[in-house]
């Protein structure tokens, strides 16, 4: 009998794909960067038992309607929302995540933003790089504390608590906001759960870690920023999806709240051109949350696993509720 068909979107390292050739016949996008085209995806799902996919893949309902044989889509990343669930489900096709094997290396990197953000280390960085250091002054390059202010965390999830545990060794005052209490964060953190808008009021740091669903898109605009405290440093982790890029940019430049640290941004990869780019205040990275070598070994081998449970008739490991 034919072994099961996978494709993989991206190039991933044959170490990692090899020792599951026995079980599958394996085709993969030949590019480590260039993602595969639309209609190449469509044409390889269509023959496809199961899709190994990246965030950078749009996987839509004429996708799921043109792929007879699909049973399953992994996806290298602990949001979906490239994906269409509805179609997915509609299919009878099943989709995985990769969510804790990369709780701690996103909480490690989000919470590094905030430090470079509130220390302007990329700034400072810049400023001696350039050589701009030929004096010193009690206030050249002065940050703001993170020791004893207040963070508050915007989507109290698995990365969101690992961000808490990591400020405690800063004494940090932890706020947060979800749909639902997290009594046990509370306990563990001395977190207070408050609302989106008293959150927003109250905190020296807003880390935004929700997921990007219909509910989240867009929900730091205008009137998010401007309920901000003027010396209130954002920094988001999550999707760029949930912010208003322009209204952020307004709220820097009008000085209504002091930088932000971003991993994520609403097209990626952002131009170079883009105007928050420019501005000395703000901290941008290349969407590397999770990307530590050994991390990203172990989102790979979740999701090849997760196929594998699937095409074999059994549960998924981490399916998407
Ligand atoms: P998670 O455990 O599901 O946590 C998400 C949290 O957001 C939950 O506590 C949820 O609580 C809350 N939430 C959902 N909808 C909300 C809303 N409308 N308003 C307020 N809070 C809401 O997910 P996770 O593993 O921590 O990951 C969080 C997100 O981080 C992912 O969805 C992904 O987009 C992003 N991420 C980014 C990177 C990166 O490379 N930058 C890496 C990994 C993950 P309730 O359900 O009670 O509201």
């Amino acid at each position: 009998m034919d072994k099961p068909h996978i494709f993989i979107t991206r190039k991933l390292p044959d170490e990692i794909i090899d020792p599951y050739r026995q079980y599958f016949q394996i085709e993969m996008w030949p590019e480590e960067e260039e993602p595969v085209d639309k209609a190449t995806l469509q044409s390889k799902a269509s023959k496809a038992d199961a899709v190994l996919t990246m965030l950078t893949e749009k996987l839509d309902a004429s996708l799921f309607a043109n792929a007879g044989k699909l049973k399953v889509v992994a996806n290298l990343a602990v949001g979906y929302d490239n994906i269409d669930l509805d179609a997915a489900r509609e299919h009878q096709v099943t989709v995985t995540n990769t969510p804790d094997v990369l709780t701690d290396t996103t909480a490690d990197l989000t919470f590094g933003l905030l430090m470079a953000t509130a220390r302007r280390i990329v700034e400072g960085e810049q400023y001696i790089k350039n050589g701009n250091w030929n004096h010193w002054s009690p206030l050249l390059m002065a940050g703001r504390d993170i020791h004893h202010k207040t963070i508050g965390i915007v989507g109290m999830g698995r990365i969101g608590e690992t961000v808490a545990k990591r400020t405690m060794g800063f004494d940090m005052n932890i706020l947060y906001h979800n749909r639902s209490r997290k009594p046990e964060a509370e306990e563990k953190f001395g977190a207070t759960y408050t609302s989106f808008e008293h959150l927003l009021e109250a905190s020296d740091y807003v880390v935004c870690l929700a997921p990007l669903t219909k509910e989240t898109q867009k929900m730091f605009g205008k009137q998010a920023f401007e309920k901000m405290k003027s010396d209130a440093i954002f920094i988001n982790a999550s999707r760029g999806g949930l912010v208003d890029e322009q209204a952020l940019y307004d709220a820097l430049e009008d000085g209504q709240i002091k930088a932000a640290g971003l991993d994520v941004f609403e097209n990626e990869p952002i131009s170079a051109e883009h105007p928050l780019l420019k501005l000395p205040q703000v901290v941008c990275l290349p969407h590397i949350g999770s990307a530590s070598r050994e991390t990203r070994v172990k989102m790979m081998e979740l999701a090849l696993d997760n196929i594998k449970e699937v095409l074999e008739g059994n549960e998924p490991i981490t399916p998407v509720s």
